[in-house]
């Protein structure tokens, strides 16, 4: 992670690209900084100011657009909070944000004015968030952040060998995009700790264009799965990254092959400073439409979306 881009300047300069010529506008002055590894700025092509993996780093000015609907909050994470650092919006699944770092600051991040200095667990927990877990309403467990895989091994050890005392829980899953970003992160040590949590666990990626999956991800990912972890992927649906029934149809290919399961396409939240990535909601019916057509039923992710106050993520046909 030492290692990442967090300049504009530098990661252009090493893309080859010259701010002045781009066809968009950047802004590096944002709160929320560039952040990008070595390993997924290598997948991107040089001399390609429309990569799509570039476009989901790239700060731009548009990001500071005051756009009617956006907001910080768009799904209700504030009112979930039901102790420091524990969402709560389903029945028997509650939400740890375990972090606030992440190995890239992806722009259209709904969590990206998430204030993480009040809403934070500590790897050793207190005995008011062991209260709150250890209860028959709460039977799987959901490690997100940020991303939980930025702790270390020692510390993520340490959060696991609560969890498997709370004697309620069935599941535990892992809301992660290390294995991607940084496939180094998966350390033998980590394929241990997971594979001895004695209930079954649940890894759900996050990738959105299949450009983002090459050897080194699929080697982090055979390695993964000696921890007989569930191995699946949600994707955001981006404008001019991955809307198009193509990408979306080899994502979920090129991952099949790495051994992940498409989960959720989801239909972007209402983020601030995200509106330039929208896609309607009709494009959406029709994208799903397609890879409807094209791909089995066990490789058509579910295209969802996050209505606030409602008791699951809402299915796109239904709202
Ligand atoms: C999305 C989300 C979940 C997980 O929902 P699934 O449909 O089970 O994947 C759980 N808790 C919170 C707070 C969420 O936002
Ligand atoms: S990895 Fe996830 S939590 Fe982190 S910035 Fe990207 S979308 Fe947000």
């Amino acid at each position: 992670m030492a290692r990442s881009f967090t300049q504009l300047s530098t990661l252009l300069e090493w893309l080859d690209l010259d701010r002045d010529k781009l066809p968009f506008q950047c802004d590096d002055s944002a709160d929320f900084p560039l952040r990008v590894t070595l390993d997924f700025a290598s997948r991107m092509r040089v001399g390609d100011a429309g990569d799509p993996l570039l476009l989901q780093v790239l700060p731009l000015q548009q990001e500071s657009a005051v756009v009617e609907g956006y907001s910080q909050d768009p799904v209700g994470d504030m009112n979930a909070a039901v102790s420091q650092g524990v969402l709560q919006k389903y029945n028997g699944r509650a939400l740890l944000i375990t972090t606030a770092a992440c190995a890239i600051h992806c722009r259209y991040c709904f969590r990206r004015h998430f204030p993480y200095q009040q809403q934070h667990i500590e790897p050793q927990l207190c005995d008011q968030t062991l209260e709150k877990l250890n209860a028959p309403d709460i039977t799987e467990i959901i490690l997100s952040g940020g991303d939980p895989l930025t702790l270390n091994d020692q510390r993520l050890a340490l959060l696991l060998s609560q969890l498997k005392q709370l004697p309620y829980l069935k599941r535990l899953r892992i809301h992660t995009r290390m294995p991607v970003i940084l496939p180094s992160r998966v350390t033998p040590e980590l394929v241990n700790i997971l594979r001895d949590f004695p209930l079954p666990v649940t890894t759900v990626l996050h990738i959105n264009h299949p450009n983002e999956l090459d050897e080194s991800v699929a080697t982090a990912l055979h390695q993964l799965r000696h921890s007989n972890t569930h191995i699946l992927n949600q994707a955001v649906l981006l404008k001019g990254i991955n809307d198009s029934p193509e990408v979306l149809k080899e994502l979920c290919e090129k991952g099949f092959r790495m051994g992940i399961l498409p989960y959720y396409v989801h239909q972007l939240d209402k983020v601030h400073g995200s509106a330039h990535f929208q896609v309607s909601r009709e494009r959406a019916l029709e994208l799903e439409k397609q890879l409807r057509k094209q791909l089995p039923g066990y490789l058509l992710p579910k295209f969802v979306t996050e209505i606030a106050g409602e008791n699951s993520k809402v299915s796109i046909g239904r709202f």
